[in-house]
């Protein structure tokens, strides 16, 4: 392990529904791991996900980034935006709509924060499958506002939709 950032642990959550959707994921990751003080530990497996709130749109592929950073919250979530907009997403993109790449920060160690631009952990956590799977694949954390694990909120998780585990993989030797 590259001990030189390891002080906070960050788990990311990643979609896509356009373009090379596999490619947007890896692009990510590459620059995820291009911040300063930052380095992408592992990934999970890549999800295929029915599309939420918005249904006439192509479906997603998912996936949870687990990374090291000396980065604090806010910092890393304006790099994050800054990611998003280098890869072409839009500013002012529709909510719910299509994405070239979605990065949201799901976990900061244990940290809560309840601003509006920046809710720890990430307020839709315990209510999308498609961040709660990929998640597992990486580590079963205790939610430290509902005090309940991964596993525990997936077993009550509202969310009917459809997804399935895919082949690929983004990382090798994590
Ligand atoms: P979506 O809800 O589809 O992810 P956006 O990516 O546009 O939509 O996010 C909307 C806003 O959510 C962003 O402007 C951001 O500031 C805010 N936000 C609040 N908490 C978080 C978080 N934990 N991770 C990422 N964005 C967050
Ligand atoms: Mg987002």
């Amino acid at each position: 392990m590259n001990l030189r950032h390891a002080n906070h642990t960050i788990y990311v959550g990643a979609g896509s529904n356009m373009a090379n959707r596999l490619d947007n994921l890896r692009k990510a990751i590459d620059l995820l791991n291009q911040l300063p003080r930052t380095s992408v530990k592992k990934a999970s497996a890549v999800y295929h996900s029915e599309p939420l709130g918005f249904p006439a749109q192509g479906w997603f592929y998912n996936a949870v980034f687990e990374l090291r950073s000396e980065l604090n919250p806010e910092a890393f979530l304006l790099l994050c935006k800054r990611i998003e907009c280098l890869m072409g997403r839009p500013a002012d993109h529709m909510k719910w709509g299509p994405r070239i790449i979605d990065l949201d920060i799901l976990l900061y160690d244990n940290s809560t924060c309840s601003q509006k631009h920046l809710t720890l952990p990430h307020p839709e956590l315990s209510n999308r499958k498609f961040v709660l799977l990929p998640l597992l694949d990486l580590a079963n954390p205790i939610h430290p506002l509902l005090g309940k694990t991964m596993q525990e909120l997936l077993e009550t998780c509202p969310d009917t939709s459809a997804i399935e585990r895919t082949e690929h993989t983004l990382l090798t030797g994590s």
